[in-house]
């Protein structure tokens, strides 16, 4: 007898998608996380437009929305001058095929209260000061003691809980890759009166080390070289850089760049996810996206498995999520070593896609894959895509020359001209018409 199905480890912004994906398909689980309290930082600020477009299906886009920003222009200030740059990402106007087109800035720990109430809504919870402690398994399912003391069986156990991950090194994995930097780097959060709020700064030749202040909503996120300053310590760097009074360090953290990845995402019944599973530097805004995507990937399957689906739709997720992660892990690496502040497209994730996956068949339609992102697009009723396909289930498009499009609940196409099958994509619930033919060119 199973005390649950599924036990989610760490209740940062991955394991909070994970559960959310879990409670609106009804599926029992529990989710532990080791803190005592919600984390405080802003740290992972930079939300991707596939991000947001996950969050638009999530039910919390209007809430993540309000609670940021769009991306700052940078200046630089080179001594008495200052160079303004534009913001990191670009400012595009949204299209009926992206209408989340650019970067948007939201303090982690903002990010997690909102996934946190969107799961109290669905009736879910964390269960805070219960760490992950150890495990073993055997084909029934993984018997778990947490640090409480408690011991619980369950079906399955995904590791969301961190770089650090206990759950990952209890099942003998381990993150393989480099630092990218000798230097240890300070990062929080500090109010600082008067800084003009507008623009990100940055002083690239500041003594001791670069220096960068970023806005937020209520405050400035800051990097420093210098390695464990007392609050006294930072607000002393700061205040002489920037010239301003630092009023008060409300949180900060050290960390050392670093590029990282595990070669397998799942043993048995036991996933990784997020950070637990890769590790990047800071440069491009990836990880927490890219965190959450893991998650939005793996929560409809393991709901269709639990509910009598096929078992190998879960080896899917590995095959599916390891080259992407491998891929964004390239991406970030290269950006921090070229101190490139170009963006563009690279970054914003729409162009990811599992075309190689299994789950992916049929013919290319123009640009539309099987694997790629399903784009937005308006239907013969007027009504938009996007809207249709926001909840749990997979999609059927029918373009107006009878083209059949089978959409998963992921928002990835499964199949282009095909008869739909139920058996990898979920239940399909909505057949929807196409007003254009022109879906293959609109796509990203
Ligand atoms: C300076 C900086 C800037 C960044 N900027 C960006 C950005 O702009 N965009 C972006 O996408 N990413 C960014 N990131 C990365 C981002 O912060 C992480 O990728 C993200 O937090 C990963 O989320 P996660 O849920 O996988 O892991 P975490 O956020 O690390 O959450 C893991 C959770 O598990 C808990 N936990 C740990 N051990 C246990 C245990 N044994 N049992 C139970 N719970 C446990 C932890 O307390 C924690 O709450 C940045 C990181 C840094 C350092």
């Amino acid at each position: 007898m199973l005390d649950t199905e599924v036990l989610i480890a760490g209740a940062g912004p991955t394991g909070l998608t994970l559960a959310i994906e879990l409670a609106r398909r009804s599926i029992d689980f529990r989710l532990i996380e080791t803190a005592t309290g919600p984390f405080a930082g802003s740290r992972g600020k930079g939300i991707q437009p596939r991000t947001l477009e996950i969050f638009d299906d999530l039910g919390v886009i209007r809430k993540m929305l309000n609670s940021g920003m769009p991306y700052p222009p940078l200046r630089v200030h080179l001594g008495p001058f200052s160079l303004r740059l534009s913001p990191m990402g670009g400012q595009r106007q949204a299209t009926e095929s992206t209408p989340y087109p650019n970067l948007w800035l939201v303090p982690q720990n903002h990010t997690e209260a909102i996934l946190r109430e969107r799961l109290a809504e669905l009736g879910g919870k964390v269960e805070l000061g219960t760490a992950f402690g150890s495990l073993s398994q055997d084909d029934g399912g993984v018997r778990v003691r947490l640090a409480t003391g408690e011991s619980l069986t369950t079906k399955y156990l995904i590791g969301c809980d961190g770089g650090h991950s206990a759950v990952r090194k209890a099942v003998g994995l381990s993150l393989n890759g480099k630092s990218l930097s000798e230097q240890v780097l300070l990062v929080g959060d500090v109010e600082i009166e008067e800084l003009d709020h507008t623009v990100w700064h940055v002083w690239p030749l500041a003594r001791g080390g670069p220096v960068a202040l970023c806005p937020l909503p209520e405050q400035f996120l800051f990097q420093l070289t210098v390695p464990r300053a007392s609050a006294e310590g930072i607000e002393k760097v700061l205040e002489k850089v920037s010239g301003w009074r630092a009023v008060r360090v409300r949180w900060s953290s050290t960390y050392r760049p670093a590029s990282r990845m595990v070669d397998r995402y799942r043993i048995g019944r036991v996933f990784l996810a997020g950070d637990a599973a890769h590790v990047h530097p800071p440069t491009g805004g990836q990880g927490l996206n890219t965190g959450v995507q893991d998650a939005y990937n793996l929560g409809w399957k393991l709901a269709h498995v639990l509910r009598g689906g096929p078992e190998a739709l879960l080896d899917t997720y590995q095959e599916e999520r390891l080259p992407v992660a491998a891929a964004v892990l390239g991406l970030s690496s290269r950006l921090y070593k070229t101190r490139s502040l170009k963006r563009g497209d690279a970054t914003n994730q729409l162009a990811l896609h599992y075309r190689m996956s299994s789950l992916s068949s049929g013919a290319p339609m123009g640009r539309l894959h099987p694997g790629d992102r399903m784009p937005n697009v308006r239907l013969a009723d007027g009504a938009n895509l996007f809207d249709q396909m926001r909840g749990i289930y997979a999609t059927e498009v029918v373009t107006q020359k009878g083209v059949r499009i089978l959409v998963r609940p992921d928002g990835y196409v499964s199949s282009i001209g095909m008869q739909p099958t139920k058996e990898y994509a979920g239940e399909i619930t909505r057949r929807v018409k196409c007003l254009a033919d022109g879906l293959g060119e609109s796509s990203q």
